[in-house]
């Protein structure tokens, strides 16, 4: 669902391989935060871990999961990411970051301050309905992935043989029509089927940081990988008040300011952006 149409320049959105490097950029970006305080926002698939072939398999390393531990020691930190809120904390496994499950559709604030959210209850039953039938439809394709998550379901196509495609589409498409309360987007060798209604991201990130009280005040910096990650960095180019990183992969159309190559560069920015927090003692 289309929505808030960036301001300026990321209007059309721009080539993802014209952005230029966060790291080699890392000066401008420094003077846009020199003595604010600022909140970070990271995808967790193909952000915090390296795509691979499938979900169980994104482990996050321990040199990862301490460089995000350290920033939360000097700034505000949520993950967002389109598994179910439970796997992705559990992934994570740091208590002191917020953390946005099913593309936001479940928010949990970090420990101590009672902050959650869910959305969409509404639509579980639907959700059911349309599990059973991609489980039934296409349970038999080998390579075939029907992961069901509290809010969406991911349909996985990464390890299916092309000439299965057009039956995966179809079958989508049909599983769409007999549920129309919901919607499918398409990731990376994935669709993902959620509730059509308002809400993503973009949003999940706006209402963190309201209820967290610093949307005002702080500048954000928003760090994904997914389609759904574009709602985010839309957000911030109509808020005016942050950037969005795009960690590259296939060449798209983007919201984002900036690029970086790959994980490891994501975790490099990270402790450059660390130091930044830590001297602004946010
Ligand atoms: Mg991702």
């Amino acid at each position: 669902m289309k929505q808030g149409v960036a301001k300026g320049m990321a209007q059309a959105g721009r080539q993802s391989d014209q952005i230029t490097s966060a790291l080699q950029s890392f000066e401008s970006i420094k003077r846009q935060l020199q003595g604010k305080r600022f909140a970070v926002f990271l995808d967790y698939d193909g952000t915090l871990t390296p795509i691979v072939p499938s979900p169980e398999l994104a482990v996050l390393s321990e040199s990862a999961r301490e460089t995000v531990r350290r920033l939360a020691g000097h700034c505000t930190v949520a993950v967002m990411s389109g598994r179910d809120l439970r796997d992705v904390q559990a992934r994570v496994g740091i208590e002191e970051i917020a953390y946005g499950g099913s593309h936001g559709f479940e928010i949990s604030g970090p420990s101590g301050m009672h902050v959650a959210r869910q959305q969409g209850r509404e639509f579980l039953p639907s959700l059911d309905a349309a599990e059973q039938l991609l489980r039934h439809q296409l349970g038999a394709i080998p390579g075939m992935l029907v992961e069901r998550k509290k809010y969406s379901i991911a349909v996985h196509f990464r390890l299916v043989a092309d000439d299965t495609l057009p039956l995966i589409q179809s079958t989508v498409e049909n599983v769409l029509a007999a549920q129309p309360e919901l919607r499918v987007t398409h990731g990376k060798k994935i669709y993902e089927l959620q509730p059509d209604i308002e809400w993503d991201k973009g949003r999940a990130m706006r209402w963190l940081l309201e209820t967290l009280g610093l949307s005002d005040e702080v500048f954000t910096v928003y760090l994904g990988d997914d389609i759904t990650d574009e709602d985010a960095f839309r957000a911030l180019n109509v808020r005016g008040h942050g950037i969005g990183i795009l960690v590259r992969d296939e060449p798209r159309d983007t919201a984002a300011q900036y690029a970086l190559e790959d994980t490891d560069e994501v975790l490099r920015f990270l402790e450059q952006l660390d130091v930044l927090a830590a001297e602004a003692g946010a």
